[in-house]
C-alpha cells in the first residue's frame, strides 16, 4: 500500500466544481488502496484578495496580523475538500499547521520550516482516513501563525512527504508538467518527461513558478520523488529526480523568464575597500535577497554599482540604499522598477563550451540589449528591458530547445 502526498494548487481548487473534481481524483486513488495525504492551496485569487484587503487598511500592515489573515485561504479549501470526501463516503479529516506542529521560525511571510511531527497524520492514516492539510502555513515557537512564502503550499507538501517518507509527492496544477519554457508564454514549449533536481532548482529560482524554489531544495535534500501533473487531465506529467546520464546529452533543457525583478544603480561610488560591504550589509540584514551585481571599473576613482532585487523588496531596498548612498557620498541612486531576467538552464552546460556566446548572438539577432549577465555551472541569465522579456524568451527557446542540432550536444554541435 503506497503512501502518496498530493498537492492541489489554487486553480485546481478554484471553485466548488473543481473541489468536486479533486475529491473524485483523491477518491479514485484511495479506492485503489493508497494511503492519501492531500495538501491544498487557497482557492484561486483568494490569497491576493486577502493581501489587498489588508493593504486597503494600511500601507505596511503588520506582518504577524497579515499572516493570521492570509493563512485563512487554505483553511477554507482544506475543510471544503474534507467535507466533499466525507459526502462521497470517504472518511477524511482536515488539519491546520499548528495541529500538525509544522514548526517554523518567526519570520512572518517567509518563515522556514524547522520540524514536523507526523504522529497525528500517521494515526489518522492508520484509521483509514484521507488526511487533508492546509498548505502555506506554519506555527512558530510562541504558537503564532506564520506563512512560508508565496506559492509555498508546494513546500508544505514536500516537507510532509519527506517527514512521512512517502512513496511519491504529486504536485497537481493547471499545466500538465514542467515545460521547456512557460507554456502560457511560449507556444513551442515542450513538456519534459524528466528533469533533474538541479535543473528544476535553477528554473524555479529563475522564475518558473510551476514549482516553488524551496520545495525543490527540500525534495533534493531528502530525495523525495516528485512529479508535476495536471489536475485537469490524466496526462503523465514530469518527474523531478536525480540526474541521469541521458540528461547530460541535452544542452539546454529549459528557458525561464522572471518579470518580477527590479534594478537599482548607485552612481559615483568612491572606489575604495569596504564600500560594497557598507551598501550590501544593511540590505542583507533586512532579509532582502540581492540577485545579480555588477560594478564597473572606473578611471576617475569612482564607480557605478548595479544590482537586482525582487520587485516586492524594491521600496525597502531604495529606503536603505538612499540612506547609505548619502552617508558614503555617492552621487545618486537610480532604479528601474521592472526588468526582465531571461535564463537558459541545462546540466549539459557543465561539459560544453560556447553556450553563453551563442545566447548573446541570438539576442543580438533580435537587437535586444543585454544589461547584466550572470552564470553558474548550469545556467546563463541576462537582464534585459522588461518589454523585450517575452521576445527574448521565445528567441532563445527557438534557438536552443527547438533546434535539435544544438539541443543534442553530442557530435552534431
Ligand atoms: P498552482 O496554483 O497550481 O501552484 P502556479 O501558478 O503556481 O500553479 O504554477 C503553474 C504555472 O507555472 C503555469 O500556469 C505556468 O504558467 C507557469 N510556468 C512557468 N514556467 C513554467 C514551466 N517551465 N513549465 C510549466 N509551467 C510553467
Ligand atoms: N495560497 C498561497 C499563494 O497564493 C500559497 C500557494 O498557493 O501555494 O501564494
Ligand atoms: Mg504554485
Amino acid at each position: 500500500m503506497a503512501l502518496i502526498v498530493q498537492k492541489y494548487g489554487g486553480t485546481s481548487v478554484g471553485s466548488i466544481e473543481r473541489i468536486k473534481a479533486v475529491a473524485d481524483r483523491v477518491a479514485r486513488c484511495k479506492r485503489a488502496g493508497d494511503r492519501m495525504v492531500v495538501v491544498v492551496s487557497a482557492m484561486a485569487g483568494e490569497t491576493n484578495r486577502l493581501f489587498k484587503l489588508a493593504s486597503e487598511l494600511c500601507e505596511t500592515p503588520d506582518p504577524r496580523e497579515t499572516d493570521v489573515l492570509v493563512a485563512t485561504g487554505e483553511q477554507v479549501s482544506a475543510a471544503l475538500l474534507a467535507i466533499r470526501l466525507q459526502s462521497l463516503g470517504f472518511p477524511a479529516i482536515s488539519f491546520l499547521a499548528d495541529q500538525l506542529r509544522i514548526a517554523t521560525d518567526s519570520n512572518h511571510g517567509r518563515a522556514r520550516i524547522k520540524s514536523i511531527e507526523p504522529a497525528r497524520v500517521i494515526e489518522e492514516l492508520h484509521a483509514g482516513k484521507v488526511v487533508v492539510v492546509a498548505g502555506y502555513q506554519g506555527v512558530d515557537a510562541r504558537g503564532d501563525i506564520t506563512t512560508l512564502g508565496r506559492g509555498a503550499s508546494d513546500l508544505t507538501a514536500v516537507a510532509l512527504a519527506a517527514a512521512l517518507k512517502a512513496d511519491a509527492c504529486e504536485i497537481y496544477t493547471d499545466v500538465d508538467g514542467v515545460y521547456t519554457a512557460d507554456p502560457n508564454l511560449c507556444p513551442h514549449a515542450r513538456k519534459l518527461k524528466r528533469i533533474s533536481y538541479d535543473e528544476m532548482l535553477e528554473m524555479a529560482g529563475l522564475g518558473a513558478k510551476v514549482l516553488q524554489l524551496r520545495s525543490v531544495e527540500l525534495a533534493r535534500r531528502y530525495n523525495v520523488p516528485l512529479v508535476v501533473r495536471s489536475s485537469f487531465n490524466e496526462s503523465e506529467g514530469t518527474w523531478v529526480g536525480q540526474e541521469d546520464q541521458s540528461m547530460e546529452n541535452v544542452l539546454v533543457s529549459g528557458v525561464a523568464l522572471d518579470l518580477n525583478q527590479s534594478k537599482v544603480t548607485i552612481t559615483g561610488v568612491e572606489d575604495r575597500p569596504g564600500l560594497a560591504a557598507r551598501i550590501f550589509g544593511p540590505i542583507a540584514q533586512a532579509g532582502i535577497v540581492v540577485d545579480m551585481i555588477i560594478q564597473n571599473a572606473s578611471a576617475d576613482g569612482r564607480t557605478d554599482l548595479t544590482f537586482t532585487v525582487n520587485r516586492d523588496d524594491l521600496r525597502r531596498t531604495l529606503d536603505l540604499v538612499r540612506r547609505v548612498a548619502s552617508e558614503i557620498g555617492a552621487s545618486g541612486v537610480r532604479h528601474e522598477e521592472q526588468v526582465a531576467k531571461v535564463s537558459i538552464v541545462g546540466v549539459g552546460m557543465r561539459t560544453h563550451a560556447g553556450v553563453a556566446a551563442r545566447m548573446f548572438e541570438v539576442l543580438a539577432g533580435e537587437r535586444i540589449n543585454i544589461e547584466m549577465i550572470a552564470t553558474s555551472e548550469i545556467k546563463v541569465s541576462v537582464v534585459v528591458n522588461a518589454k523585450y522579456g517575452e521576445l527574448a524568451m521565445r528567441a532563445l527557446h527557438d534557438a536552443f530547445v527547438d533546434n535539435d542540432a544544438i539541443q543534442f550536444a553530442g557530435e552534431t554541435v
